[in-house]
């Protein structure tokens, strides 16, 4: 699967991935055994009228050659599967594959294998298979039940989060490396706290990406995308980073910054240097001068590319479309497609057609502008280009400066940054109970994040009440 989803934001690349380009691979091209009504992916089917939507062996062969001899001074290779949902190639192609990249690789060089999967088809021979050969799995996990539900199901319009439970099941009986998908949407931006919890403490996870659902669209199309296409895969037009409308399952323009503090909040009191999250790991980069090790917040882009189960060669994941089909391996060395100037120009166009507003921003060093896909909102002066969350990712980087400031000097001095949850449980010690909780969510201290425990729609009566008297 597509963990990214509808998954705007990033790609899974793994700690020490070489930095030169990396691949995500769609062995099944746009096939699914799923439904997610809010997956922009299942329309590239089209793309590719009467395929069998399947990698050949002699091309998987072609690819990791390639790969191999493209990263040839590296000390590291990363083979990235993604989808649709790689795992319906049945585990014998990646089997296959493992010991294709083992007999290709240089000596002293490290394969790293990476798959990203929606979870519903692992058993115990995945799991076996994927533990013993260093799988990192990505698994696409929303949230609690009725949060994933929501939009994750399969043809017949039925929940998946039993089987992605199961899925779950298997990799941890099997001790197999994974990191949480979960996608931030309509029906889950006020859920930041619990969701986080839900995947620390049911599902065990200790790395975690969260990433937001803006599901493109225009006015023409809108009624006929809120309505979920009717249900059916095949009856989506193809999906193009076009339009200036978003679906109604799409996060709000300020509720995925909400989403991001809530977690923030609990994390940077109980979890730094125990749960990995990726955006504040991002964050933290950003202030201490690294490179963040995220497309979306980097200054450049155009090192994430995507290859289809025909050997076609994309510019991003999230442009699988004509206009940004660089070639076929089967025809032109990996290598020099993703060196041509169209890919060089695809990459420094998200710095360069920044608006304005963003090249006086003051968190522009961390946050770059987000991914171009995503740049259809229009700044307060009048200036297109602007991108649809510039309030989340405003909200989002000024909250936790003070922290992130804190974090890198600890870093700066030889210390670790989960010295800074002493400082917090200082200042906490000291607040009233019946303050404003430092989230901003207007609710008091007690009911939201000093609160151990309590589930956001126990709160939600209290909810308003210190809003009202600070007013
Ligand atoms: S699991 Fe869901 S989001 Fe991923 S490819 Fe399938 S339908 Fe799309
Ligand atoms: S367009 Fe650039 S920033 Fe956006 S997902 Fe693709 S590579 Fe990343
Ligand atoms: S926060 Fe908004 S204005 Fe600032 S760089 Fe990001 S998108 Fe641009």
């Amino acid at each position: 699967m597509n963990p990214e989803g509808g998954r705007p934001g990033g790609h899974l690349v793994p700690p020490g991935a070489p930095r030169s380009f990396h691949l995500l691979v769609k062995p099944t091209g746009a096939v699914c055994n799923l439904d997610c009504r809010y997956c922009f992916f299942l329309s590239k089917e089209m793309l590719y009228p009467g395929s069998r939507f399947r990698m050949a062996d002699d091309l998987l062969e072609t690819y990791l050659s390639q790969l191999i001899e493209a990263h040839a001074g590296a000390p590291e290779v990363v083979v990235a599967w993604q989808g649709g949902e790689p795992t319906m190639m049945g585990l014998d192609f990646f089997r296959r594959s493992v010991g294709l990249a083992d007999g290709m690789r240089r000596p002293g060089q490290r394969i790293m294998h990476t798959i990203q999967t929606n979870g519903t088809l692992l058993d115990d021979e995945w799991g076996e298979f994927l533990a013993a050969n260093g799988f990192l799995v990505g698994l696409s996990v929303d949230g609690p039940r009725d949060v994933h539900d929501t939009y994750r199901v399969d043809k017949s319009g039925k929940g998946s989060f039993d089987r992605v439970m199961r899925g779950l099941d298997v990799l941890r009986r099997h001790d197999a490396d994974w990191n949480a998908l979960t996608t931030v949407h309509a029906a889950s931006q006020d859920r930041g706290r619990e969701i986080y919890r839900f995947l620390r403490d049911d599902c065990g996870a200790t790395f975690m990406q969260f990433i937001p659902i803006v599901e493109r669209t225009t006015p023409e199309l809108l009624p006929a995308a809120d309505a979920g296409w009717g249900h059916r895969a095949k009856d989506r037009p193809l999906y193009m980073q076009d339009g200036d409308q978003v679906t109604c399952r799409s996060v709000s323009p300020g509720g995925y910054g909400r989403f991001l503090i809530d977690v923030f909040e609990e994390w940077v009191r109980r979890d730094v240097g125990r749960v990995y999250v990726q955006m504040f790991d991002v964050a933290l980069a950003s202030w201490h001068g690294e490179p963040p090790g995220l497309c979306v917040h980097s200054e450049t882009c155009g090192q994430a590319l995507a290859l289809e189960h025909t050997g076609d060669l994309y510019s991003c994941d999230h442009f699988v479309e004509p206009a940004h089909l660089l070639g076929n391996i089967r025809d032109k060395k990996m290598l020099d497609l993703v060196t041509l100037p169209q890919q060089q120009r695809f990459g420094l166009a998200k710095r360069d057609t920044l608006p304005r507003c963003c090249l006086v921003c003051d968190v522009r060093f961390a946050c770059h502008g987000g991914c171009p896909k995503d740049r259809f909102a229009t700044t307060p002066d009048g200036e297109p280009g602007l991108h649809y969350l510039c309030p989340s990712y405003k909200a989002f980087f000024c909250h936790v400066r003070p922290a992130m400031e804190q974090m890198s000097g600890l870093l700066a001095a030889g210390r670790a940054p989960a010295e800074i949850t002493e400082e917090y449980a200082r200042q906490d010690s000291r607040r009233g109970r019946n303050e404003p909780c430092t989230c901003g969510s207007g609710r008091k201290w007690k009911r939201c994040h000093g609160a151990a425990g309590i589930r956001p729609a126990e709160t939600a009566q209290e909810d308003t009440a210190v809003v009202a008297t600070s007013a």
